[in-house]
């Protein structure tokens, strides 16, 4: 599996979102999410042995943090029919701190087995300890965030999204503008392209797909945060990230 693949994936929706356990089902089905295998029907009604669903207890506000003390015990011991032990922390938002810092530790260095989805509806109730360690994916509930996404976040998508599969002529278009781009934004824009391309990645990692041109993307940003601190015009550097 790609080293770059966080293990750990933040899912922006409503708790119900069926996309929630259809995550899982790929994460703990062979074939990536069949539909139709035992892991695959089991996981999207939520009776996989090999998923563990951790949520706020009844009459309580917070997810306090024993239930993340029992969640590492349990991700010591092998899955028991599939070949993931996953982990769905249902309104993560709500771990309160102490549970949050105890998450930091397993997810931090998870055994290979281990795969850790935080549903939520406000990621930014996390801390950034947390965040920084998860690879973000958007439910279908979770579009209003896409809808007023600012325009160099656009940007990125659409950066990232040409990148993985688009055309020629688009992407020259894109790097034109890329070219206006201010100087000090620049930096802030490598990292939301970062951002971008990195969820893109996970998507088709989980699903087998060619993931080629995004780690070489992924790889583009490291070097344009080089570039630019060594002083390299943005016109080079916009040439250097709508590669395709
Ligand atoms: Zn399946």
């Amino acid at each position: 599996m790609n080293s770059r693949i966080p293990q750990s994936v933040i899912f922006v929706s409503r708790e119900d979102d069926p996309g929630v356990l259809s995550l899982a089902a790929q994460f703990l089905c062979a074939s990536g999410g069949c539909g139709d295998c035992y892991d695959c029907r089991h996981a999207h009604s939520g009776t996989h042995p090999d998923l563990k669903i951790i949520s706020v207890p009844d009459g309580k506000a917070e997810i306090p943090v024993d239930s993340v003390r029992t969640m590492i015990r349990d991700a010591s011991e092998y899955p028991a029919v599939s070949q993931a032990s996953v982990f769905l922390i249902q309104n993560s938002d709500c771990l309160n701190a102490s549970a949050q810092n105890a998450l930091l530790k397993i997810i931090e260095e998870p055994p290979d087995y281990c795969r850790f989805i935080l549903q939520t509806e406000s990621p930014g109730r996390l801390l950034p300890t947390v965040r920084s360690r998860c690879a973000m994916l958007r439910g279908q509930g979770a579009d209003l965030a896409a809808k007023t996404a600012q325009p160099n976040e656009k940007l990125a998508i659409e950066l990232a999204a040409l990148c993985a599969g688009g055309k020629k002529a688009d992407m020259l278009a894109l790097s034109y503008e890329l070219e206006k781009l201010p100087r000090g934004e620049i930096a802030a824009f490598i990292a939301l392209v970062r951002e971008k391309a990195a969820e893109l990645l996970v998507r088709r990692v989980i699903k087998n797909s060619d993931c080629a041109k995004l780690a070489a993307l992924l790889a583009s940003c490291d070097e344009c945060d080089e570039l630019l601190s060594g002083g390299t015009g943005t016109r080079h550097i916009a040439a250097r990230l709508s590669v395709m």
